[in-house]
């Protein structure tokens, strides 16, 4: 079998197992139209269906299905021996059997507490299962078993089942803050007593002081240089200077 088949199956039980609760053994919930197939195209079913499944598996069937096979005919026979060597499970029609295919629908019924896959080649029952949600349907395409992917009821209601979970989760979150919401609450009072309005203003302090230094470190040199410009005298005044002074020392000396 390819390798793409075997992804393939390992994902849809995946599915089922995550979302349903599906567990090894899978038990595989057969009807004589399966049977039948089977021993047509040459399947073991006890054999080849657990390789395929890549698990251990369980095969049964209800007492309804086997009446059903038996009233067809001889020429079930041989499909009816292969039923009959199945687990019966009790469906509750003991003593009034009913058609097979309903049978099988009322096992899977109330999302499939049993956790069956059903192995049927009953189109109308295949359509019918497609409609409940948490029914894996497996099948024979000629010598190919298939299990079918899950249909938009088990998808859908995997989504629901995942929503409600995370809800009920947020749910729990909020009770378990409400639980310790006044303590928490509390603490936050105390908090804020504390230190509540002191942090906004100790950082706009500390931010403060950082920026003072810095500016306070630019700003005295400018003032020094201011000063000492003031003090300082350009050479060529001085030179005037000393000039002026000579030329009235000279005059006076005249
Ligand atoms: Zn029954």
């Amino acid at each position: 079998m390819k390798i793409r088949r075997y992804k393939k199956v390992n994902k849809h039980l995946g599915f089922f197992t995550n979302n349903f609760g599906f567990r090894q053994p899978y038990q595989l919930l057969a009807d004589g139209t399966f049977c039948f197939a089977a021993l047509n195209n040459k399947i073991n079913v006890a054999n080849d269906i657990p390789k395929y499944l890549q698990s251990e598996i369980k095969l049964i069937t209800t007492q309804c299905a086997i009446i059903e096979m038996e009233k067809l005919g001889p020429k079930l026979n041989g499909a009816l021996i292969i039923l009959k060597k199945y687990v019966l499970h009790k469906c509750g029609h003991e003593g009034k059997p009913i058609p097979g295919s309903q049978c099988l629908l009322n096992m899977v019924a109330m999302e499939n507490p049993k956790h069956y896959i059903v192995c049927t080649q009953d189109r109308d029952l295949q359509d019918k299962l497609r409609l409940l949600p948490g029914v894996p349907l497996l099948y024979l395409h000629v010598k190919t078993p298939v299990l079918e992917q899950p249909s938009e009821a088990s998808i859908k209601r995997a989504e629901e089942k995942m929503t409600g979970l995370v809800q009920s989760e947020v749910e729990k979150l909020k009770q378990l803050k409400e639980e310790e919401g006044i303590s928490t609450e509390e603490t936050k009072v105390k908090r804020r007593k504390k230190k509540g309005p002191n942090p906004l203003s100790c950082k706009k302090k500390q931010k403060k002081p950082q920026e003072n230094p810095i500016q306070k470190k630019e700003s005295k040199p400018e003032i020094e240089k201011k000063k000492r410009k003031k003090i300082r005298i350009p050479q060529h005044v001085k030179e005037e200077i000393l000039k002026r002074t000579f030329m009235k020392i000279n005059k006076l000396n005249d």
